[in-house]
């Protein structure tokens, strides 16, 4: 009666594997994953999820890091409001020319239609900015705003920038260009999870050094956290910030597809939004110069002789999207592969070996004991004592939620006082001994995560292809590659090379989220390729070209 029911148990737990194979049917094995590992649900308002806690976890693991080093920079954390005016958001042209299609609308209270439609943010210059508006009796009128009289005039001196100021919160952009996108949560969903900051300074240094500050933290979230290479670089004119002045981006590549991904953007503003705004201090330098000198030096003041300026501003963002990049990049066919950084479980202990012979009790013992050892060294670990499953079950459930090392346990182990580690990146078995586990653990998981990280970075690298002929584009991207070249900077050449390279010779795939290529990045390390001398021409027009610069189909 016992076995029957052993069986019964054994039967009901049938563990179901990855029903796709990531070369083969990439979107199906990416959703997959995500369903199985339990970091995702669907939703019933399409392009919006669920993260449920094994992925809110990576999150978390991002903010506390991130956190502590935007602080260190002085940044504070506030929260605004989500709802935005129409009249506010439409200030600044570009900015809402840009953002216009996606902004979803507030039209009614329960039955009753609202008097003025209200905005959900799609992103919070337009949120915050007002609220930093100053000395409001002295701007012309067109830069006045009714409610600011009454509002924390937040700068109210040069003395008091930079101001830096962050949010964790959701935005809203309600995307309909593509509707496969949808295929991919995380990566791009109506609703996101994000950090914005957003600083004002005096001088355009104090912005400029910070937006490469604030970029190499966003290089080291991915790279030292999510063991995924990235590389940094700045934005095409088409492609930066809608009403910014430039835009810098960490680029990221899915190897499976061949696709570039923008990771995270840290924006200059310039002074486009503190001239809409009227974000202005009085000048420091005004008493001690002539105003010629002043106008030398600051050509952007809006009124030398009123000895005002206007701030530069800064805003910069990091999405939920790192996750879905990181599950793409690091995961096989049995599932995803977290990198112990930002793993919530880092070690699962299973007690294997038990029968009607053994000493359950025992081996049980030996599992709790080993994981106390483990976190009180600050070790992430869990022992799955769970009754009615198999150790071969609970292998597939962990290896399908990534857990970076699982440590087997049975009675051959505790008389020889060891345990078995398997490797979840690579699935290397080990016998580690019981004496000294805490330290042997600990550097396994630094192994793990620095040879994440190398095979993702030699993946990524070889499949950036230099070209310098047209000819050498299109067969490389359908080669699931990226490419850079000497590119001229002209905006009709990038129209152009989309389009051209939209024409492939391969059958396009039908879902491709954008099949010409774009420019992703003109990357900072430009000594990674020859010199472009005068003479070197662009490949694709023919111009003069400046620097080597990123093409790619991308997500
Ligand atoms: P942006 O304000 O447009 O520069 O966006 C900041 C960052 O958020 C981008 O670099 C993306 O990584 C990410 N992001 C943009 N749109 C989405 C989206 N629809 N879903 C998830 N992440 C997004």
């Amino acid at each position: 009666a016992t076995k029957e029911k052993e069986s019964v148990k054994v039967e009901g737990a049938v563990q179901i594997g990855i029903l796709y194979k990531k070369e083969i049917d990439f979107a199906g094995w990416y959703t997959d994953v995500l369903l199985k590992s339990e970091m995702m649900d669907y939703y019933n308002v399409s392009g919006c999820y669920i993260l449920k806690p094994w992925s809110y976890s990576v999150w978390e693991a991002v903010q506390e890091w991130f956190n502590v080093q935007i602080k260190r920079l002085g940044v504070e954390n506030a929260y605004f409001p989500m709802f935005v005016s129409s009249k506010v958001l439409e200030r600044e042209k570009n900015h809402i020319e840009g953002f216009a299609p996606e902004v979803a609308w507030v039209t009614k209270a329960g039955n009753s239609d609202l008097e003025e439609p209200i905005a959900i943010r799609p992103t919070s210059e337009t949120v915050m900015y007002p609220c930093a508006l100053i000395q409001t009796a002295e701007l012309p009128m067109f830069l006045t705003f009714p409610m600011s009289l009454d509002y924390a005039k937040w700068i109210k001196s040069h003395r008091d920038l930079p101001l830096k100021l962050n949010q964790w919160n959701s935005v809203v952009r309600w995307e309909f260009k593509n509707p496969r996108n949808f295929e991919e949560p995380f990566l791009r969903t109506r609703e996101f999870l994000w950090q914005e900051g957003h600083t004002a300074h005096l001088t355009k240094e104090s912005a400029d050094e910070e937006v490469l500050q604030i970029l190499d933290l966003y290089r080291r979230v991915y790279e030292e956290l999510l063991a995924v290479p990235v590389i940094p670089g700045v934005k095409s004119e088409k492609e930066k910030f809608a009403g910014g002045l430039y835009t810098t981006t960490v680029e990221g590549f899915i190897p499976t597809t061949g696709r570039g991904i923008q990771g995270a953007t840290s924006h200059c503003l310039g002074q486009n939004f503190s001239k809409m705004f009227g974000i202005l201090v009085e000048d420091p330098n005004a008493s001690a110069q002539s105003k010629e000198e002043k106008e030398k030096l600051f050509t952007d003041v809006v009124d030398p002789s009123a000895g005002k300026l206007f701030v530069w501003q800064n805003s910069w963002g990091l999405s939920t999207r790192v996750i879905g990049v990181m599950v793409m990049v690091h995961g096989d066919n049995k599932g995803l592969v977290l990198p112990p950084r930002v793993a919530s479980i880092q070690v699962v202990v299973v007690p294997c070996g038990i029968n009607s012979k053994t000493d359950h009790k025992a081996i049980f013992k030996g599992c709790e004991d080993l994981v106390l050892t483990l976190q009180n060294a600050n070790i992430r670990a869990k022992a799955d004592l769970r009754d009615g499953y198999t150790p071969g079950y609970k292998f597939n459930d962990w290896e399908q939620k990534g857990v970076p090392i699982r440590l087997e346990i049975g009675p051959a182990d505790l008389a020889k006082s060891q345990a078995m580690s398997v490797r979840r990146d690579t699935g290397a078995k080990a016998p580690i001994a019981l004496s000294n586990i805490a330290a042997s653990v600990k550097q396994l998981l630094d192994v793990i995560q620095r040879d994440m990280f190398n095979r993702a970075k030699e993946v990524f690298d070889s499949h950036i292809i230099p070209v310098v002929k047209w000819e050498d584009v299109v067969p490389n991207l359908d080669d699931k590659n990226i490419v850079v070249m000497p590119w001229c900077e002209v905006e009709a050449c990038e129209d152009d090379i989309k389009e051209r390279s939209g024409r492939s010779a391969e059958p396009q795939d039908e879902r491709a989220p954008s099949a010409g290529a774009k420019s992703l990045a003109i990357p900072f390390a430009q000594d990674r390729w020859p010199k472009i001398e005068q003479g070197t021409l662009c490949p694709a027009c023919g111009n003069q070209a400046k620097r080597w610069t990123m093409f790619g189909r991308s997500y």
